[in-house]
């Protein structure tokens, strides 16, 4: 076990382990991982060594289906899930991933095809379908603990609604989502329950972090996270980054630039993990909103947890990166990090700016998070070969984007349908006692 991972062939047979980023306890399986959530020391799992990608994997006429299996297999050498990972992917990864051409050096990734229509529906289906189909027999449902600034909630909720495998508890805040968003995380019932919470997602964050430092909880409730912290949901993150940078290789004859829309650091980690396995990348690009931690700690080498602030990227407002431990176990010094990670942050007049004018100039319609990672290629990256990653579809989001490009968007029958159900969800203060709150079997 090393904190810092080498790069190893990954070969038939070879048992692929996860070590905690505290690197206090020892190191687990895949499916230990993913049940688990955060490691016992409380640490985030990573991988004690990266497979390589073979040229199969790297050659463009391959399905996304045959990619995700042949990138993600790997990662579950030694595992039972080994066995079930063609299954697992064939029902999670059922929607387009289109690469969008706006002209012959820029494409957009777009990742927002799925059921909640953000690119969350990746990892949640992923993580729903791999517990329901690794669950043993008769072992009791899982509890799945999950805070979200918006999105997150929508696409967990919705990947394990109806799913025997776990009862699911959604954490937002109750000022901070859109009336569509909160539609997408309290339409559900059954296994699944909604909290809306008086204060910032960084509220609902705590809450969840400290329901699994209550003693035996976690084991009588088999608590689980399913936030980006969970393994399970950063692997198949990173499928779309090799499927996405050979198709643009094989077009252009280069290796693009990545931006990505960053909040809790997951979707840009499984960007470096896809990077360090030999995806054809040229470099990665942090675009944050105006919660600057991170642009400000690669600017002067202290890191200082903020509170977040609202932005109209609301899926993006944390002030204290979860994942950042996980690119600083990628990257130990801060000469490397330095080096390896940039990252600009983009104000909400700016976002607006960016919506307005890319739409006068192109007719493409951003959402406030796609926005933040274009605005930051104008600048940054002008004329240069690049994929910007778009993390949500704008009718998400109808009450920034529509003013700005004056006209309605068009509702995609998926959220046509989650906006016709009835809601249900319970409020509650960022200091209730979760134990009580997790043990009930009352759902609303
Ligand atoms: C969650 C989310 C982000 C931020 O992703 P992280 O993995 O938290 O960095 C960006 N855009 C949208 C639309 C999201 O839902």
């Amino acid at each position: 076990m090393s904190a810092n991972p080498s790069v190893s062939q990954n070969k038939k047979g070879i048992i692929m382990k996860f070590h905690s980023t505290k690197n206090s306890c020892s190191a687990v399986t895949a499916s230990e991982a993913v049940r688990a959530g955060l490691a016992s020391d409380g640490g985030l799992f990573v991988p004690d060594s990266f497979p390589v990608l073979d040229s199969y994997v790297l050659q463009p006429d391959i399905t996304y289906m045959e990619r995700a299996i042949r990138v993600l297999k790997p990662f579950f050498g030694g595992d039972p899930a080994e066995l079930r990972i063609e299954e697992i992917c064939s029902e999670a990864f059922n929607f387009p991933v289109p690469l969008r051409w706006l002209d012959d050096k820029q494409a957009v990734l777009e990742l927002f095809h799925g059921p909640t229509l953000a690119f969350k529906d990746f990892g949640a289906r992923f993580l729903s379908e791999f517990l329901e189909k690794t669950c043993p027999e008769g072992m009791s449902p899982l509890t799945v603990l999950v805070a979200t600034s918006g999105d997150t909630g929508g696409a967990v909720a919705a990947a394990f609604h109806k799913k025997r495998c776990a009862t699911v508890r959604v954490f937002f805040p109750q000022s901070g989502v859109s009336d569509r968003q909160r539609a997408q995380l309290t339409c559900w019932g059954e296994n699944v329950t909604s909290y809306s919470v008086q204060g910032t997602f960084d509220d609902c964050q705590s809450l969840v972090k400290h329901a699994f430092t209550i003693p035996g909880l976690s084991e009588k409730m088999g608590l689980t996270s399913a936030n980006s912290i969970n393994l399970g949901r950063l692997l198949p993150q990173t499928v779309y980054y090799v499927h996405s940078t050979v198709l643009f290789r094989e077009r252009t004859g280069v290796a693009p630039y990545i931006v990505v829309p960053t909040g809790n650091v997951g979707n840009v980690t499984a960007a470096f993990w896809a990077k360090k396995m030999g995806a054809p990348i040229a470099g990665i690009i942090l675009a944050v909103n105006a919660n600057r931690t991170i642009p400000d700690y690669l600017e002067t080498g202290l890191y200082n947890k903020r509170k977040s602030v609202a932005t109209l990227a609301n899926a993006m407002d944390v002030g204290h990166p979860s994942n950042m431990e996980r690119l600083i176990n990628l990257f130990p010094t801060f000469e490397e990090i330095r080096n390896e990670v940039k990252a600009f942050s983009v104000s909400d007049d700016q976002i607006k700016e960016t919506i307005r004018r890319c739409y006068e100039e192109t007719g493409e319609i951003l959402c406030p998070h796609t926005a933040v990672a274009e605005r930051v290629r104008g600048e940054q990256l002008p004329g240069m070969p690049s994929i910007v990653v778009a993390t949500a579809h704008p009718a998400k989001f109808e009450t920034i984007v529509e003013p700005l490009i004056g006209k309605p968007l068009e509702i995609p029958a998926s959220l046509a349908e989650m906006l016709k159900r009835p809601r249900h969800e319970i409020s509650i203060t960022p200091d209730t006692n979760l134990v009580g709150l997790v043990q009930s079997d009352k759902v609303a």
